[in-house]
C-alpha cells in the first residue's frame, strides 16, 4: 500500500490510484538498477504532495512579483541555505525545474547563439544538454567534444587541454550520464583558468556521492555546479545551480526571468528536506555503501565475463559492453526487465551500433542501496544478470528469475510503500 495512503485519490480516481499502486508494487518487486533512479523518503514524498503546489512565487525570496510569500520565502531560503552549507558553495539557486533546464540556464547565462563550448561527447558518457545535435544546446550553440580513450575508457585530460587551447570555448562542461570513473575537477579547473573559460561541473549523477564524501567535490574548482536533486542525492525531481559570488546574478537572471516562471514550491520544500537528510551521518554511510556495492557488482560481473567500460567503477555506475555476449543492449535490457532487473540500454564509447540499438547497458547501485542491499547480494544480482542475458529468448527462464528477484526484494522494505497486512 502506498505511504502516505492514497485514500482520496482512490475515491476520486480509482483508475489512477490503481496505476500508482501498481507502479509502487513494481518498484518494490524489482531490482532497480537504472543509474539515475532512487527511492525518496516518505518525508520527501509528503513535502512533494503538500499544499505548497497551490502557490505562485515568481522571483526570489524578498523580491517577488506576487503577494502572500510569508511562508514560501523562508522555505526557499531554507533550501538555499542547506544547499550552500552541504556543498560548501557561496550561492545556490534551487528553482530549476529539472537538470535539463538548469543546463539551458547555464547556456543562456554565458553564451550567445553560435558560441563555442566544450563538453564530453554524448556517446562517450555526456548528456543531451551538453551539445547533442538533437538538443537546443547543439542546434543553437557550437559544441566541441572531448571523449574517452579507446583503450582506457577514461577522459584524456591532454585532449581536453589541447581542444580548449585551440577552440577557446566560452564554457567547459565536465560531468555526464555514463561516467564510471572519478572526475578530475582540479585538472578541469586549471584548463578553464588557462583558457579563460567558465567551468561548469554537471554533477547530476554523483551529487549524493559528493555530499556523502564518496566522490571529490567540484566546490572551489568549478565556477558553476549544476545538479539534479533526484538521482544519488535522493530528493524530489528537480535541480539546483550553485555558483561563485561572481556568477550568482547571471545564473539567477537566466533561470528567472530568462527561462522559467513560477518556481515549484512543493519541490523546493522537498529539496530542503532531502538536503537535511543528506546532511545526516547515515547519508555518508549510504553514499559509501553505494560505491562499495558498485565495486562488488563490477567484480562479480567481470568474473562472469562481462566487459566493463574502463574496466570497473569508482562511483555508483557501471557501463557494460555486451558485444562479447553476442547480444545487443536493447534485447538484453528487455530480457532483464522481464527477469525483474530494470536497467537501460546505452551506447558505449566508439559504439559501432546506432543509439536506438546500441551495444551496451548501464547500471547503478543508488536505488538498491537505499533498499538495503549490500555487497553480499551483488553476487546474486550478477548471476541473475548473466542467466537472463544468456536466456534472453526463454520466457519461462526469465519468469523464474523474476520470481527469485521478487523473493529477495520482499525482504527489504521500500520507502513510500508497504505490503498490505
Ligand atoms: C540526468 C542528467 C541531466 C538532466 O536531468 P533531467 O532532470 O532529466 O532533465 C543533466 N545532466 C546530467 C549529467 C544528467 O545525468
Amino acid at each position: 500500500m502506498h505511504q502516505p495512503q492514497l485514500s482520496h485519490l482512490a475515491a476520486t480516481d480509482p483508475d489512477l490510484a490503481g496505476l500508482v499502486e501498481a507502479e509502487a508494487t513494481r518498484q518494490h518487486d524489482k531490482i532497480r538498477l537504472i543509474a539515475s533512479e532512487n527511492y525518496v523518503s516518505p518525508a520527501v514524498l509528503e513535502a512533494t504532495g503538500s499544499v505548497l503546489t497551490n502557490k505562485y512565487s515568481e522571483g526570489y525570496p524578498g523580491k517577488r512579483y506576487y503577494e502572500g510569500q510569508q511562508v514560501v520565502d523562508p522555505i526557499e531560503e531554507l533550501a538555499q541555505e542547506r544547499a550552500r552549507a552541504l556543498f560548501g558553495v557561496p550561492h545556490a539557486n534551487v528553482q530549476p525545474y529539472s537538470g535539463s533546464p538548469a543546463n539551458l540556464a547555464v547556456h543562456l547565462a554565458f553564451m550567445r547563439p553560435g558560441d563555442t563550448f566544450l563538453s564530453l561527447e554524448l556517446a562517450h558518457g555526456g548528456h543531451l544538454t551538453h551539445g547533442s545535435p538533437v538538443s537546443i544546446s547543439g542546434k543553437w550553440l557550437r559544441p566541441v567534444h572531448y571523449g574517452v580513450g579507446r583503450e582506457t575508457g577514461r577522459i584524456d585530460m591532454d585532449e581536453v587541454r589541447d581542444l580548449a587551447r585551440k577552440e577557446r570555448p566560452k564554457v567547459i562542461f565536465c560531468g555526464g550520464t555514463a561516467i564510471p570513473r572519478t572526475i578530475d575537477f582540479p585538472a578541469f579547473a586549471e584548463i578553464a583558468r588557462e583558457t579563460g573559460a567558465v567551468l561548469v561541473a554537471d554533477i547530476a549523477h554523483i551529487a549524493g556521492l559528493i555530499v556523502g564524501g564518496a566522490h571529490p567535490s567540484p566546490a572551489g574548482h568549478a565556477d558553476v555546479i549544476t545538479t539534479t536533486t533526484h538521482k544519488t542525492l535522493r530528493g524530489p525531481r528537480g535541480a539546483m545551480i550553485m555558483t561563485t559570488e561572481e556568477h550568482a546574478t547571471a545564473i539567477d537572471k537566466a533561470i528567472f526571468p530568462g527561462l522559467q516562471g513560477g518556481p515549484h514550491n512543493h519541490t523546493t520544500a522537498a529539496i530542503a528536506v532531502a538536503l537535511k537528510e543528506a546532511a545526516r551521518p547515515d547519508f555518508r554511510t549510504y553514499a559509501h555503501q553505494v560505491v562499495a556495492n558498485a565495486e562488488a557488482l563490477a567484480g562479480a560481473l567481470t568474473a562472469r565475463g562481462f566487459d566493463l567500460v574502463s574496466g570497473g567503477t569508482d562511483n555508483h555506475l557501471i557501463l557494460i559492453d555486451l558485444t562479447n555476449k553476442n547480444i545487443g543492449g536493447k534485447p538484453a535490457a528487455k530480457a532483464l526487465d522481464l527477469a525483474g532487473i530494470e536497467l537501460n540500454f546505452n551506447t558505449v564509447p566508439f559504439d559501432p551500433r546506432k543509439p536506438w540499438s546500441p551495444s551496451g547497458i548501464r547500471i547503478g547501485t543508488a536505488a538498491v542501496t537505499t533498499r538495503g542491499l549490500t555487497e553480499e547480494h551483488m553476487a546474486s544480482v550478477a548471476e541473475w544478470m548473466d542467466q537472463a542475458v544468456a536466456a534472453a529468448e526463454d520466457g519461462p527462464a526469465l519468469e523464474r528469475i523474476a520470481g527469485e528477484v521478487r523473493d529477495l526484494m520482499g525482504g527489504f522494505s521500500m520507502p513510500g510503500w508497504a505490503p498490505v497486512r
